[in-house]
């Protein structure tokens, strides 16, 4: 505590003049005799105020003060101003002349992220805070990511106490099925405080995926059981962190630096308007696209990744929409926090959603991949060879029985490098590979954006019957989960879900979103078989080599009709104790042989089912494999 002070106090003593461009961001810096408060704003702003609150919505202020210009800049300047006295539990906005905002950084805020906060961050850390350590992840290569939305996944649970809320995932059920499930990361739909939510009306059925942020840098009230309660979010949600950790689970954080809900009334705008904007541009899709190129926003977006790697302990990043931002933000981000921790991982959306100002050759986009070594991005070359095109949800792909996709499933199961097996001349998107390593590239069928893959098999395979829908989907998630990408699922789906159709559920009710856990026992083999095939990947290093070398020399692709694909993991891949792992994937509707080097077989998943002991053991030069289903099978000595 009294180190903690005098660490706060010489901040204070040592605040010289300096370029804005060195402002880190410390908005507000707390002493129990003197508040701090600094803001970047413009150099020609005038009457810039900071007020003091009681309460984080309401009331009068209790004090107003003039801010003064300390380091002017070209552009912009830091604002300081000094409030004597202990204000400790009191609020505060700043005003630039925009309407009253509790800055771009707030740390912790009142309801509805309308006032910053002054609180003991000693009072966020639950007990043991400081034994909660990340889990040890050697390469991206041995991540099982889940993506998971906060109000799906716990708020029809039956046994559940904090339902929507960030303690559901401290609840031992929901602890117990990611753990069964063998997922090692979860990543959580954006978490941070975000305005679509009324904290204030948290008793009304409410739902939002959060893409539209408010605070980036404090988790949001509504997943909180106190919104009002500057602290407790922050508590609970390292409580959330600390629990998975514990399971051995690390956390991604969905982050959306790309766009805001709008610029008029966005804290960016309020503080320093035009400034954070690529002004005029749309590239998210959502009506404004924020600029990554100029030195304060890219700092921004460094010093923000880094505070949740610091104070919240948080193991990676999914870029949102990566395509809107430069690649040099995002190598900068990835220096950062490899200065910090170089097993946290980076993965974004590579595309944008519209025409962003900046050329596509400055963007974080998808082709720009091999620019940005150890950031990895989105395959829809595989999604989509798998389930159909995104623009259109009645198309099927190589599941519903469409030619030529096979090459694209390829690209996918090396993890969209360089392989001298594919001919990227039949690859749906792209005409090159993008990723310089596999770690790189995230190998999904199904996300929150689109229909989930039950619902998509359903709108786009006509006639499809129960027992076809779940072995197809199966079968799809076999392809994901041999692929040499990192594996990424959405949450529910080992529990079939559907969103009853819902193409885009962004604010579809609870009835449309949440996880029915009842199907945990209508449909246990489901459940059975995706535990199964992630126990697989990660008792055997031959499916997550993690290295483009090792994958050109180990992996191949065997002669096989169409509307399959078969490949082997030869000579112990990755130090694998099996010498050769065979895994062929028929999408057609009827059974299919493949050609096999002649060997003593053992096979160990066939027409939907595992035994990774084995099931059947044959000695034999080819294999036949039934109708939309995977099989396989490793050699025995
Ligand atoms: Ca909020």
């Amino acid at each position: 505590m009294k180190k903690l002070l005098l660490a706060g106090l010489l901040t204070v003593l040592a605040a010289k003049p300096a370029m804005s461009q060195d402002f880190d961001f410390d908005e507000m810096t707390y002493t129990p005799e003197v508040t701090t408060f600094k803001l970047f704003a413009p150099a020609k702003a005038k009457g810039v105020k900071v007020r003091i609150y009681k309460d984080g919505q309401g009331g009068k202020p209790l004090k107003t003060v003039t801010m003064k210009a300390s380091s002017p800049g070209q552009e912009g300047a830091v604002w300081t101003a000094a409030v004597k006295g202990d204000l400790m539990g009191r609020f505060y906005t700043f005003d630039t002349g925009h309407g009253e905002t509790p800055g771009v950084f707030a740390k912790a805020v009142g309801v509805n992220g309308r006032r910053g906060a002054i609180i003991n961050t000693m009072n966020t850390w639950p007990e043991d805070w400081c034994c909660d350590q990340h889990p040890v992840v050697k390469s991206p290569a041995d991540l099982v990511v889940y993506e998971l939305h906060h109000r799906d996944f716990s708020v029809a649970r039956p046994d559940v106490k904090y339902p929507g809320k960030f303690l559901a995932l401290t609840e031992p059920w929901a602890i117990d099925h990611l753990k069964q499930l063998g997922v090692n990361a979860v990543h959580i739909l954006p978490s941070y405080d975000y305005g679509s939510v009324d904290e204030t009306r948290l008793n009304e059925p409410q739902y939002n995926w959060g893409y539209d942020p408010v605070n980036y840098n404090v988790p949001e009230g509504g997943y909180s059981t106190d919104p009002y309660d500057p602290v407790c979010r922050l508590r609970e949600f390292k409580q959330m962190v600390q629990a998975l950790h514990k399971a051995g689970i690390a956390v991604i954080l969905d982050v959306v630096y790309n766009h805001t809900y709008d610029i008029e009334h966005s804290n960016f705008q309020r503080t320093f308007p035009n400034y954070y904007y690529r002004v005029g541009s749309n590239g998210s899709g959502c009506g404004n696209e924020t600029a990554s190129e100029k030195p304060m926003m890219r700092k921004f977006m460094i010093e923000s990744v880094k505070y949740w790697y610091n104070e919240f302990r948080i193991d990676g990043f999914r870029f949102d929409l990566m395509g809107c931002h430069d690649i040099e933000t995002m190598n900068a981000i990835r220096k950062a926090l490899d200065e910090l921790d170089p097993s946290v991982f980076i993965y974004g959306e590579g595309w944008s959603a519209g025409q962003c100002a900046l050329p596509a050759e400055r963007l974080g986009v998808k082709a720009n991949i091999p620019q940005m070594p150890r950031i990895a991005a989105f395959s829809d070359e595989l999604r989509d060879a798998l389930r159909g095109p995104f623009d259109d949800d009645t198309k099927t792909g190589w599941l519903g029985g469409a030619p030529d996709c096979e090459e694209s499933l390829k690209f996918g199961i090396v993890g969209g490098i360089s392989h001298p097996q594919v001919d990227m001349t039949k690859v749906n998107y792209s005409k090159q590979p993008w990723a310089t390593e596999p770690t790189q590239m995230m190998a999904y069928v199904s996300c929150h954006d689109d229909m989930c893959l039950v619902d998509r098999l359903q709108a786009s395979v006509p006639g499809i019957t129960k027992e076809e829908l779940i072995r197809l989907d199966l079968l799809a998630q076999t392809a994901v989960f041999t692929s040499q990408g990192v594996p990424f699922m959405l949450s529910g789906e080992e529990l079939l879900r559907t969103k009853q159709g819902v193409h885009n559920s962004f604010e579809s009710p609870d009835s449309i979103n949440r996880l029915d856990w009842q199907n945990l026992k209508r449909f246990p083999n489901v459940f059975k078989y995706y535990k199964d095939l992630i126990r697989l990947r990660r008792d055997h290093p031959a499916f997550r080599l993690g290295n483009a070398q090792a994958v050109r020399e180990h992996l191949e692709f065997l002669p096989s009709p169409p509307c399959t694909v078969a490949f082997r993991l030869k000579n112990h891949a990755g130090g694998d104790k099996w010498n050769t792992i065979v895994v062929v994937l028929n999408g057609s509707r009827q059974p299919q042989t493949v050609t096999l080097p002649e060997a003593s077989y053992e096979s160990i998943c066939e027409q939907g089912a595992f035994n990774l002991n084995g099931i059947n053991h044959f000695t034999s030069n080819s294999v036949t494999v039934q109708p939309q289903s995977a099989t396989i099978l490793h050699d025995c000595p």
